[in-house]
């Protein structure tokens, strides 16, 4: 089978790993740090923290603004139910503004629209997490001015996008955000096995996010609400989680950096590949950006069934997916009291889309196979 998504590990990687084996620290040691200093250079942000995955940094991302019970956070159905869950962690209630149905993405006139009735009623979010869908980057500009002039902070769920562009600048340097989240599961941009990290320009936010990711605790004494009493004295003040990455992780995290740039060039050679090669099937393409990632390439069928088209796929060994069934049809979020209609948008593309597999490794014939086989079974 011809996954979806796939890691690229090198003998590099491995070496990496073996080596902070073989030292002192395999924790709480000099990998971290290094590797965040590396993501920051990468993206130009000034702060970055590691943590053990995307979800745990979406959850420290809420924590640090101060996200709590009786606030409500935004963000949108199509993705993966982390996007939604970090605010409930809170005790926050959470909304959905639907997508673009050309981008993916939050769509702004909905958001823009949404923010001048909640100003009305009094139910202005806190926070509003975007997600740039298969890498895509949403309109941060547009949104990052709207939500500040509601006093709304941003946070980019940047789970799918780490290497893309936006505006000229890398995905991550909060340019147009409060907050950037990562993931390294395996299947995003590069890996840590498990893993993610919270960017940020601010020193206050990127203090915050330390603390809550360390359950709350703190050794520097300028932070310290009690007087020190001795060199050995920590002091928690916040409830905190133990969020930390290990330095087996961040060593690998820093191995896979370096190629980065490499694995995104693949990736867009690869989409524009099959941009070429499928146009004329009956499918929507996705935007062909050269700001994109691409994370996942999700095509959108016009007239097949998407089951029966999904299952010949499978049966040729091509391990296509479904992104996303919109978080507000889970069950858990249906006992909430969201409904089916609630979001059209994000509705509509969840009944026709389908991710092809594209990650840097699809050798030529792979990907030839996907194509035939997709021509064979749409043609
Ligand atoms: C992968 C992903 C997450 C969660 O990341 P983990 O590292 O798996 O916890 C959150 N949001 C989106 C959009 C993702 O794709």
């Amino acid at each position: 089978m011809i996954p979806y998504g796939k890691h690229h590990i090198s003998q590099g990687d491995v070496d990496a790993v073996v080596e902070v084996l073989q030292h002192q620290f395999i924790t709480q040691g000099e990998q971290v740090p290094a590797f965040e200093e590396a993501l920051s250079t990468y993206t130009g942000a000034r702060y970055a923290t590691a943590v053990h995955s995307g979800t745990a940094g979406l959850h420290i991302a809420c924590l640090a603004l101060g996200v709590s019970i009786g606030d409500i956070v935004w963000t949108v159905p199509n993705s993966f139910v982390a996007s939604a869950n970090c605010a409930l962690y809170c005790g926050a209630t959470i909304d959905f503004v639907d997508i673009d149905a050309d981008t993916k993405n939050i769509n702004p006139v909905d958001l823009a629209n949404k923010l001048i009735q909640a100003k009305a009623n009094g139910s202005l979010p806190k926070a509003l997490i975007v997600v740039h869908f298969a890498g895509e980057p949403c309109d941060m500009k547009t949104i990052f001015e709207l939500c500040q002039s509601y006093g709304v902070a941003v946070i980019e769920d940047a789970c799918h996008a780490l290497g893309g562009d936006y505006d000229g600048q890398k995905i991550g340097t909060c340019q147009y955000s409060d907050i950037t989240v990562l993931s390294f599961h395996p299947v995003k941009s590069i890996t840590t096995a498990e893993g993610g990290a919270v960017l940020t320009n601010s020193p206050e936010l990127a203090s915050r996010c330390q603390l809550f990711g360390k359950h709350g605790v703190t050794r520097d004494d300028t932070l310290m609400s009690q007087p020190s009493q001795g060199p050995w004295d920590y002091q928690q003040l916040v409830l905190g989680y133990n969020y930390r990455m290990s330095d087996l992780h961040a060593a690998l995290g820093i191995s896979q950096l370096k190629r980065l740039d490499l694995f995104i060039q693949k990736r867009r050679e690869k989409a524009q590949f099959y941009h070429q090669h499928l146009a004329s099937l009956p499918i929507t393409l996705p935007r062909q950006s050269e700001q994109s990632a691409w994370h996942l390439y999700c095509i959108t069928l016009k007239e097949h069934d998407r089951k029966s088209v999904f299952e010949q796929l499978r049966a040729h060994q091509i391990g296509v997916n479904v992104h996303y069934k919109p978080i507000h049809l889970q069950p858990f979020y249906q006992q909430l009291g969201f409904k089916e209609g609630d979001y059209p948008a994000a509705e509509a593309f969840y009944e026709k889309a389908l991710t092809i597999p594209l990650f840097p490794d699809l050798t030529a014939d792979e990907q030839t196979r996907v194509i035939d086989v997709l021509h064979e079974v749409l043609g």
